[in-house]
């Protein structure tokens, strides 16, 4: 499964995703339900990293920054129009999720009332700490 950036017309390309971390970016973004071209590619060599991840979607499609930046703040996210990259975006990790991850608490008022939002605040940057708003629970 190869593909080069510059055989996606229009599409984005999110570099620099830490190694191992892909799937779950793969995952989270629900790519796998996309009926265009996708390429996740492991461990690829880098100058900087050793190693790392890179997710190419031949299709301008909306992916969400938060998620993005939830799993790996170190991204480069490369917006690609007519074979060229025309925009490259940083991300961080964003303050709050919303239905992205699930609270774990079994005692969670989530776990009963189905219809409630998994909302997560971020309560420490630096070390990428999120809770539950309704019991505090960290994620993960
Ligand atoms: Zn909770």
């Amino acid at each position: 499964m190869t593909m080069k950036i510059d055989e996606i017309k229009n599409g984005i390309v999110i570099d620099h995703i830490p190694a191992g971390r892909g799937m779950t970016l793969y995952e989270l973004l629900g790519l796998d339900s996309l009926d265009c071209p996708v390429a996740l590619i492991k461990n690829a060599p880098s100058a900087k990293m050793g190693k790392k991840d890179i997710i190419k979607i031949d299709a301008d499609i909306p992916v969400s920054f938060d998620i993005v930046g939830y799993v790996a703040p170190s991204v480069t996210i490369n917006l690609i129009k007519e074979g060229s990259i025309c925009e490259k975006k940083k991300v961080n990790l964003p303050e709050t999720l919303t239905n992205v991850i699930k609270c774990r608490n079994p005692r969670c008022i989530t776990t009963t009332e189905q219809e409630l939002s998994h909302i997560f605040k971020l309560t420490d940057r630096e070390n990428g700490v999120y809770r539950c708003i309704y019991c505090e629970a960290a994620a993960k």
